[in-house]
């Protein structure tokens, strides 16, 4: 089966979840295929977390629109992911932000942030970049932010991500192990938070500075 097909497939899959119009437009956009290793092309469209290297894995499909609604992202927002891996979810939100909006994604592992930024520019992105670092200190380069997400459990929410998102922003983020639980933080005009959970999730450990320790065994 051609990978149209299989992705019109997957797409049906996601109707049936709840997920808005835009973020499924958005999904039907990005050809995930290539955003995965040559040798599973061929899975790309089955709506599962898949394996990257370096014992990590770009998020299930079904994740990233789920995601991609709860963050309420619109045209122009400037946005902050934590864990670009291979740059899909980067490239879906990038479609929903449009050419004024811009997504900073930051990547702790070298060879990974070379695979997501060549597979965002052979894919014709220009309002993404990939930064190298430790995301578990945000990026103050470029905040503050609209929206953060991060795609790895974090041990609590680091304050620091609090800091650098704008009044009205909204905060997404994992939080826990074993078990994750997902949070939709918000930041009012007034500069006061608001948590609310938004049920279990399964996450690789976000690690550095903020995150889980060498010392906790990552
Ligand atoms: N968003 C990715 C995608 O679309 O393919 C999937 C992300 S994967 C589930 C989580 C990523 O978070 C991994 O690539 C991992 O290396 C990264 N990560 C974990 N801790 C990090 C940190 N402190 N800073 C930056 N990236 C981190």
């Amino acid at each position: 089966m051609e990978f149209e097909e299989k992705k019109k497939r997957m797409i049906n899959g996601l109707k049936g979840q709840g997920i808005s119009k835009k973020v499924l437009d958005a999904i039907t956009k990005v050809d995930r295929h290539r955003f995965v290793p040559e040798q599973l092309e061929g899975d790309a469209y089955y709506d599962t977390p898949l394996p990257i290297g370096y014992n990590q894995t770009i998020s299930a499909p079904h994740m990233v629109a789920m995601m991609c609604d709860m963050l309420d992202l619109e045209e122009g927002h400037r946005v902050l992911e934590i864990g670009a891996g291979s740059g899909y979810n980067a490239a879906v939100m990038a479609e929903l932000i449009g050419e004024n909006g811009h997504i900073y994604t930051i990547e702790r592992i070298k060879p990974l942030v070379d695979f997501a930024k060549n597979n965002l520019e052979k894919a014709g992105y220009s309002n993404v970049t990939v930064v190298h670092g430790d995301g578990s200190e945000g990026y103050p380069s470029a905040a503050p932010y609209d929206r953060i997400t991060v795609t790895s459990a974090a041990p609590e929410i680091p304050e620091i991500f609090l800091e650098q998102l704008k009044p009205e922003g909204i905060l997404l983020i994992p939080v826990g192990i074993p078990y994750q639980e997902l949070y939709l933080v918000r930041k009012d005009l007034d500069g006061n938070i608001h948590k609310e959970p938004k049920g279990g999730v399964m996450f690789v450990p976000l690690v550095g500075k903020y995150g889980f320790r060498k010392d906790d065994g990552y």
